[in-house]
């Protein structure tokens, strides 16, 4: 990858007082460089500084602290209006009383661009997100898949080198939403743009993006590529948002060079001591995450497996999503939708599972 430092931003906070007058730090001492070309994505819950963060880089909010660079040139006070960094978000924000075309036009006409390559460029614009022949229509003759391609014309045609979106898609329904993802993706690479995403859907932000910045309480957990955040998590938060892994409570019960006995439900599970995140010691607790798609289901026992019981079964599409209870607790495996002689997961079912152990990651719990 093309390793040009596009955009920077160093040790940003930013706080507001609430109704009470009380400070909340929404973004607390964020660093993250992004290069061109690439596709970053801010992920993490409601309320963990995403939007803030995005408006501090769009110049809508001046950041307490902290700086803001691009191409290695200060912007941070720079307003919104003398950037040419467009942002898109969920509500497409289109003027209803204009046209798809004047919608369109309006960031070229504001630069007095010449009325024959606004035409152009609209034009084009317009092929780019699939909306040639709408270009007289109103907004409110539009789907909403339809508006938020306009939107996205809209900042193209800007030509922009940078674009940051806002949780683009969560107004549209799944169908639109993995187009439209599709569509940004597209664009994304033939133009070579630089973006910048915000999303709390995990499976948005794995399909989307080139690297992945966690968020939690306005703090970066951890960043790193989809691949590396999802099998490495650095913390059960992360590991529970990214992926909803299941968490089994063990005991350490032995450290040697290379591995690390763990005692979940009373068997004594043997785990490459690479798996292990955090400083244990023998006694310590620990917690044991595992995706669904790690765990293993059978009609049979064997020496790795754990006894339980099938709570629920859901059927999602593909595969199965069983719910197994055990003593410890639950686990939620994906299963295909019959075992090997044929006879289908069903709730009260007695089952037996096991986990892949280089699957798993090993946590310390706070005692
Ligand atoms: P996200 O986009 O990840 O949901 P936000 O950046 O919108 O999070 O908000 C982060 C925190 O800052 C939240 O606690 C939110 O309530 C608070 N916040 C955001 N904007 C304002 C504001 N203008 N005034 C007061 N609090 C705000
Ligand atoms: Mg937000």
């Amino acid at each position: 990858m093309n390793r040009e430092r596009h955009l920077v931003l160093r040790n940003l906070t930013k706080t507001f007082r609430d109704g009470r007058g009380n400070r909340v730090v929404a973004v607390n001492d964020i660093s993250l460089t992004v290069y061109k070309g690439e596709f970053v994505t801010l992920i993490g819950p409601s309320g963990c500084g995403k939007t803030t963060t995005l408006r501090m880089v769009a110049g809508i909010e001046v950041p307490d602290s902290g700086e803001i660079l691009l191409k290695d040139t200060p912007i941070t006070e720079i307003p919104h209006r003398d950037r040419v960094m467009p942002l898109v978000f969920q509500s497409y924000a289109l003027f209803p009383h204009m046209s798809v075309y004047d919608n369109i036009a309006y960031g070229l006409r504001l630069r007095n661009t010449p009325g024959d390559i606004i035409a152009h460029d609209v034009a084009l614009a317009c092929q780019m997100v699939n909306l040639a022949g709408l270009e007289h229509r109103y907004p409110g003759e539009l789907s909403g898949g339809q508006q938020q391609r306009v939107a996205l014309a809209r900042a193209l045609v800007l030509k922009p080198e940078i674009i940051l979106f806002d949780e683009p898609l969560s107004n549209l329904d799944p169908r639109l939403r993995t187009q439209t993802r599709s569509a940004i993706r597209r664009i994304q690479h033939l133009l070579k743009i630089t973006i910048l995403y915000v999303t709390h859907d995990q499976s948005e932000a794995l399909t989307l993006s080139d690297r992945l910045i966690v968020m939690q309480g306005g703090s970066i957990v951890q960043a790193g590529t989809p691949q590396t955040v999802y099998r490495d998590p650095a913390t059960p938060f992360v590991a529970d948002f990214i992926g909803e892994a299941n968490f089994l409570d063990g005991v350490v019960s032995e450290i040697t060079q290379d591995t690390v006995v763990i005692t979940i439900s009373a068997l004594p599970v043997t785990l490459p001591r690479t798996l292990v995140y955090d400083t244990i010691a023998a006694g310590d607790r620990v917690l044991v995450a595992v995706h669904p798609d790690a765990i293993q289901i059978s009609r049979t026992n064997t020496p790795a497996g754990f006894s339980g019981e099938i709570e629920s079964v859901a059927f999602a599409g593909p595969y199965m999503e069983v719910t197994i209870a055990y003593e410890d607790g639950w686990v939620k495996a994906t299963a295909p939708e019959m075992d090997e002689a044929g006879t289908p997961w069903l709730p009260g079912q007695a089952v037996y599972f096991s986990f892949t152990a280089r699957r798993a990651r090993v946590f310390g719990v706070e005692p």
